[in-house]
């Protein structure tokens, strides 16, 4: 992965571009280039062979104008404070522009979990959350699932939390297990959503839905669903990755069977239905929709110009640099937005929050209608906002959800 570029910094400049085309106060654009709260925290440890360690933490909460901080924590070794303000900025956009009633945070910490026990996750996960506890609660800002992380991680986040307060508190956290208050659908929220924005783009750019094939980097969480969502749907699947290799096939490849490979070897990479793919090479496959869902900052000066395919869909966050922007926009390729396209599972998140505080429990046909329709609100708007101000998708999602933000903050004014 990775370009020369600090996350952050870049995240920060895409802002300062959407300042500029909505030429905003200077007061305003200060306040929302800064984050509201950052915590560092030390993370100690007991490992399992008896000594302890100590892992650098984070939880950043970028604007809660809107609703309290909503946004995932990440579990990565190369998880920085950077890079944490800069997810919790784009959480700030997500939300306001999927129209949810929530601010925007993130959290993280700087470690390698496939490199501890399960032991260790757990002191991890629950020293965390009490380093972190005065800052999180259900009406103030609540995590989720990110890169490294999972239901079982929100349970100990949860349980943690609820030991603390003397009662059970599930709305501390979204992305449970089901049996502890989680929604149905949200495991796969994300690239549900992710999925209902590519068919709104198939539309609006007039592309016949068939025979047409797709590309997804990463084949965890989101590019896992995604994959077979998409296959599902009779999409052709053409190329998978992850941090352990690429695969290819143009015939098609069965992600369902990829799946299995990967429980079995730890990566889609050797895969036999496919041929191996140098990662390098992965987003000049030709294909028409390409995904990438693995981490920030992979589409750059020096790949983004090989990108064949007709629609880029952002299912990770920060996934393109701005220079290669650019490329993809000279290029005609129809971006859809990481905070549009992977709002989905922020969405459901919303959906989970609801559900706890309201005690009542949706079915699954249910909580994928409503994301459905969240998903093309959002996507319509943006679309039309695009057209009518001549902007491409991504100005046009920012521009949106930044007017949504001030125009809240302006309601509330600044106390005192
Ligand atoms: P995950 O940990 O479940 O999966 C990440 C995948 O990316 C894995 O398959 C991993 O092997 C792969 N990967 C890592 N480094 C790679 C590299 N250099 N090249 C190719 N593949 C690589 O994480 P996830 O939850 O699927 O999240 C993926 C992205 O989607 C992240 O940017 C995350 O912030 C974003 N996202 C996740 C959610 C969610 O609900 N999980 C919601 C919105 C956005």
């Amino acid at each position: 992965m990775a370009e020369e570029k600090n996350v952050w910094e870049m995240t920060q400049n895409r802002l300062d571009k959407t300042m500029r085309i909505l030429e905003l106060k200077p007061g305003i654009i200060k306040y929302l280039r800064e984050p509201r709260k950052v915590l560092e925290v030390a993370v100690t440890v007991k490992m399992d062979n008896k000594d302890i360690d100590i892992f650098k933490g984070c939880r950043v909460q970028h604007n809660t104008n809107r609703g309290p901080a909503k946004g995932g924590i990440r579990y990565h070794q190369d998880v920085n404070v950077d890079e944490v303000k800069a997810l919790a900025m784009l959480m700030t956009w997500k939300c306001s522009l999927a129209g949810i009633p929530f601010g925007g945070a993130k959290g993280g910490i700087a470690v390698d979990p496939t490199k501890l026990s399960l032991r260790e996750l757990e002191n991890l996960t629950r020293r965390y959350t009490y380093e972190i506890l005065t800052m999180i609660g259900p009406e103030k800002d609540i995590p989720a699932p990110d890169v490294g992380t999972n239901a079982q991680v929100m349970a100990w986040i949860m349980d943690t939390y609820s030991i603390a307060k003397g009662h059970m508190v599930p709305g501390v956290v979204t992305g449970k297990p089901i049996p502890l208050g989680g929604s149905q659908g949200r495991e796969e929220a994300t690239s549900r959503g992710a999925v209902y924005t590519i068919l709104s783009a198939l539309k609006v750019l007039d592309i016949n839905a068939s025979n047409l094939t797709c590309a997804v980097q990463g084949f965890g969480n989101v590019g896992g669903y995604a994959a077979k969502i998409l296959f599902d749907l009779g999409f052709k699947i053409v190329a998978l990755s992850d941090i352990g290799g690429a695969v290819y096939n143009k015939k098609g490849i069965d992600p369902y069977k990829v799946a299995e490979h990967l429980k079995e070897k730890g990566t889609v990479a050797g895969y036999s239905g496919a041929e191996s793919l140098d990662p390098k090479e992965f987003f000049s496959v030709k294909c028409d929709i390409m995904v990438p869902a693995a981490l920030e900052n992979v589409i750059t000066a020096k790949n983004a110009a090989g990108i064949k395919a007709r629609i880029l869909a952002e299912g990770a966050n920060a996934p393109t640099t701005p220079e290669a922007d650019e490329i993809l926009n000279d290029n005609k390729i129809f971006v859809i937005p990481d905070i549009l396209c992977n709002s989905g599972g922020v969405t459901v998140s919303y959906f989970e929050w609801v559900q706890g505080n309201d005690a009542y429990f949706w079915s699954k046909r249910k909580v994928n209608l409503q994301l459905r329709e969240i998903m093309e609100k959002a996507f319509y708007e943006t679309y039309d906002y695009s057209q009518k101000n001549k902007l491409d998708m991504r100005n046009a999602a920012m521009a949106l959800a930044v007017l949504r933000v001030a125009e809240a903050m302006r309601l509330r004014g600044v106390y005192p």
